[in-house]
């Protein structure tokens, strides 16, 4: 991260040209919110959906973008159908190599690449080969590329800022100080929705109740995530890779609420915590304006009215995703290929109720036993690992954990 941010540019563009990948998700949506309240600092090149076609037509019928992209290829006519007889038109692509030409237009200054799930990776991989500043909040696509996409930040002077609450304010703890004299990062995690939800009853819990978040509202499959703290499995390694730090350096601290981001302790005995209401609008305009600030719309937090703060370490038999994560650290390789993917395809049964809450554990474990983990460096055997670990996965649950 420190070469990162010596790529700053001196100064950043009058206008900033912003292309939103997974414009129609919640940070998509929480993007825009805070590029509508500074109309004269940004405005909006490129806009991407998958199936939310009515919303991304909003989208366009408000921001204007010059480039409109369905990645769902089946919907991609009646897109652009909606624009008959509307006086603005933009040029619509569609599927990944619309996402990809989104992410790399010559006219585009900032990415936000906000896709869930491995999809986005093609496309923020772009983004960061073009050189733009990435805005990552797609914590699977650096997850899964390890080295890839950092070096590719790197050999191109793209500024990668970490839009993940916890990793942003992680980032911010650490301006100005030196890599050496950091002992270690904490990041904090709410406990999602079944912190204190009888052990013995967990397997009986329902999709509705696992996104039901108690603080952040989010996709659904973030929110699964963290219910079964995956997330924060997904978040440690995001931020071994993001910071150059090894698993031992990343602690985790279940703090229900919410309002201390992430900590950074340093040698001396200092701990620097981040502040702020829970609230995506905060950690994207922070990336957005870097190295400057800019209202997000979100209120200070008055401190009087807090109440107090709470902090555990996290139960890990309660969270056997957590584990996974550290076993993931430790074998290295392709192992974050195989969590990432199982745990797509396991959360993704889940909400379908094809599995248990419970299950999705049983799912990546056997994953991870039986494809191993080999080096990988290429986008390509990224993506085929990728598939193998997903069409292990579904197999398994096929064979093995669906009921008949
Ligand atoms: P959402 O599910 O709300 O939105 C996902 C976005 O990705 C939508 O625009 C969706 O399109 C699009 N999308 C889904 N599948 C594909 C695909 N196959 N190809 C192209 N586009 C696709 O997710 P979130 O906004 O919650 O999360 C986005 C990312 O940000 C995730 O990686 C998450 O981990 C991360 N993140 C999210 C936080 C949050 O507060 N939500 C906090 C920290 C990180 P459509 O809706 O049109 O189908
Ligand atoms: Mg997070």
């Amino acid at each position: 991260m420190a070469e990162t941010q010596t790529n700053a540019r001196s100064c950043a563009p009058e206008v900033a040209r912003v292309s939103i990948l997974g414009a129609t998700g919640s940070v998509g949506v929480n993007t825009l919110n805070v590029i509508e309240q500074h109309g004269a600092k940004f405005s909006v090149s490129a806009l991407t959906a998958n199936n939310n076609i009515d919303l991304l037509y909003e989208q366009c019928q408000k921001f204007h973008p010059e480039v409109a992209v369905v990645a769902n290829e089946r919907l991609v006519d009646e897109f652009s159908a909606k624009f008959n007889g509307s006086g603005y038109k933009p040029d619509i692509h569609a599927g990944s190599r619309g996402l990809e030409l989104a992410a790399s237009l010559d006219e585009v200054d900032y990415v936000m690449a906000a896709i869930v799930g491995a999809a986005g990776l093609p496309a923020t991989l772009a983004a960061a080969q073009a050189g733009k500043r990435t805005l990552l909040a797609n914590k699977e696509a650096l997850v899964m590329s390890g080295g890839l996409l950092m070096n590719a930040a790197r050999t191109h002077a793209a500024e990668l800022l970490p839009i993940d609450s916890e990793h942003n304010a992680v980032f911010q703890c650490l301006a100005g100080s030196n890599a050496c004299d950091v002992e270690k990062i904490i990041l904090t995690a709410s406990g999602g929705p079944f912190l204190k939800h009888p052990l013995d009853e967990l397997a009986d819990v329902t999709p509705e109740q696992a996104v039901a978040h108690p603080n952040w509202e989010m996709g659904k499959k973030i929110s699964v995530d963290s219910a079964t703290m995956m997330n924060k499995g997904l978040e440690i390694i995001e931020a071994c890779l993001l910071f150059e730090k090894n698993a031992a350096d990343i602690e985790v601290a279940i703090h229900p609420q919410s309002i201390i981001h992430s900590l950074v302790a340093y040698v001396d005995g200092s701990l620097i915590a981040h502040l702020a209401y829970p609230d995506m609008r905060v950690p994207i305009a922070h990336a957005l304006a870097w190295p400057q600030r800019i209202r997000s719309g979100v209120s200070g937090i008055d401190l009087a009215k807090l109440g107090p703060l709470e902090f555990t370490e996290p139960d890990r038999l309660r969270f056997p995703c957590l584990q996974l994560a550290y076993q993931v650290l430790e074998s290295g390789g392709s192992a974050a290929i195989v969590l990432n993917a199982a745990n797509e395809v396991a959360v993704s049964s889940f909400l379908d109720s094809e599995i248990r809450f419970t299950e999705i554990p049983h799912v990546i474990d056997a994953a991870l036993q039986h494809l191993g983990h080999e080096e990988v460096q290429e986008l390509q055997m990224i993506l085929e690992k990728d598939q193998q670990a997903r069409s292990y996965a579904r197999t398994f649950i096929e064979q093995s954990v669906r009921p008949s």
